[in-house]
């Protein structure tokens, strides 16, 4: 059995459900023949319609198993030196730093990360979704940056061997009532740039999904799945290939700027210091990448906690194998997954594994749907240290976006 189902709840938010039935992206990487995944998710205000996706990948790609770099900082006095340390070992972390090694390799780089490999939190938790970019709203950065993200990442996968399916998606509605809500999401399609987005009738539907019932639907070709963890992995590879030192089991602990005003010293040049548990690196500028934990680390350099993150709790369900055939993409339902596949019953799915979701929330109470930045400009700690405060959903399809936008305000806020 192995397919997975998922509910997502926030103490301070209720949302609209929605149900995918995915094949799980995490088991790309492992050997398991066939693997699909339902997942019933509360979101927020944002979807129209829900989901209920599903892929078929069999197993038959030799993947690529990235042993992760692990270096020992000596407790000495010597401690290693750099010009940007990224906190965060996820994948928008480790996309930046690759992102700034390419674009900066005269800088000296590092990334610490509290695991002890990449990709432990969200970035190897996730749906496995390469979006296209249908929700989000037009002209928001979000929906730049993910339709610009979908097509980088299609290009980087192709050039570094990574298995993916780009098996589509198609989002139904099944009365006609669901039907206005489809056709104000194919307006934000069409407005976002979504490529090839397509408008079906019901009876087309069964030559995408033969088991799917519905009587209209959008067609999006470009939707795919991806193991993102295993894509956080290649990023370090690169980042490591272009000189950048990655230190696990370095969970931050404190910030500390060095007073020295002696020009020439190494507390002049390198003034910042990043504490772990008896052990640091000193640099001159940090940048935070920190997902869940990012106010934690906000609140560590003298910023504001604010946005403060809510952690939204994502569970699987899994598909049996032998129900596996009834989906062949990615299907997003509005209500419930047996109202589009009535052959699918409750004793077809079992619990499968959880993500959590780093949510940021205003101080009146109101959810940020966008990215925040954050550096304190008024302290000489804090104007060295960039936040990254909030990189949503789908921050993985969009990492590759996401890291240029991050290089471009690091070059422009540390004047590299
Ligand atoms: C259930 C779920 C499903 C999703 N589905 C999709 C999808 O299908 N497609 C898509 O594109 N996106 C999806 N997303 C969103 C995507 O996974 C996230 O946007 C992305 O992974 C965020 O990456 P990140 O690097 O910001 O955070 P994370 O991956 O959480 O990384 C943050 C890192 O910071 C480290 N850290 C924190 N504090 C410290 C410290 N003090 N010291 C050192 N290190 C520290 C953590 O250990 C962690 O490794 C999903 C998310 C979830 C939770």
């Amino acid at each position: 059995m192995n397919l997975f189902c998922s509910t997502t709840v926030s103490p301070h938010v209720v949302g609209s459900v929605s149900v995918c039935l995915v094949q799980s992206a995490v088991t790309l990487r492992r050997s398991t023949p066939l693997a699909w995944v339902v997942s019933v998710m509360a979101l927020p205000r944002i979807l129209a319609a829900s989901t209920l996706r599903c892929y078929t990948i069999r197993q038959s790609h030799k993947l690529l198993a990235l042993s992760t770099c692990r270096q020992f900082l000596s407790t000495s006095n010597h401690e290693p030196e750099y010009d940007i340390v990224i906190v965060g070992g996820g994948i928008v972390g480790m996309a930046t730093a690759r992102e700034l090694a390419l674009k900066h390799p005269h800088l000296k780089l590092s990334v610490v990360e509290k695991e002890d490999k990449l990709a432990f939190h969200q970035s190897g938790h996730n749906s496995g979704v390469i979006h296209a970019g249908i929700y989000y709203k037009p002209g928001s950065l979000k929906a730049r940056l993910c339709v610009e993200g979908l097509q980088l990442a299609y290009e980087y996968l192709d050039k570094e061997g990574i298995p993916y399916k780009k098996c589509g998606k198609l989002i139904v509605a099944v009365n006609d009532k669901e039907v206005g809500r489809l056709l104000d999401l194919y307006d934000r399609a069409i407005h976002n740039g979504v490529p090839d987005v397509e408008l079906i009738e019901g009876n087309e539907i069964k030559k995408y999904e033969p088991y799917c019932q519905g009587v209209k639907a959008i067609w999006s070709p470009h939707t795919g799945i991806v193991d993102w963890g295993l894509v956080t992995e290649h990023y370090g590879k690169n980042f490591r290939d272009c000189g950048g030192s990655i230190y696990l089991d370095f969970k931050v602990t404190d910030f500390q700027l060095t007073e020295d005003s002696k020009t020439g010293t190494t507390a002049a040049e390198y003034p910042v210091k990043v504490i772990s548990n008896g052990r640091a690196v000193r640099c001159k500028y940090v940048l935070t990448c920190g997902g869940l934990q990012s106010d934690k680390l906000a609140k560590l350099s003298g910023c504001s906690e604010d946005p403060r993150i809510v952690p939204f709790r994502g569970e699987y369900l899994l598909l049996k194998k032998d129900k596996a055939h009834m989906v062949r993409g990615n299907i997003y339902p509005v209500a419930t997954l047996r109202k589009y596949i009535p052959d699918i019953s409750a004793s077809d799915i079992s619990r499968g594994p959880a993500g959590v979701r780093a949510q940021a929330m205003n101080v009146d109470g109101s959810l940020e749907d966008d990215f925040v930045f954050h550096r304190e400009s008024g302290s000489a700690l804090g104007s060295r240290i960039l936040h990254c405060r909030n990189a949503p959903s789908p921050g993985a399809t969009s990492s590759l976006s996401i890291a240029k936008m991050i290089a471009d305000k690091c070059r422009t806020e540390f004047s590299l």
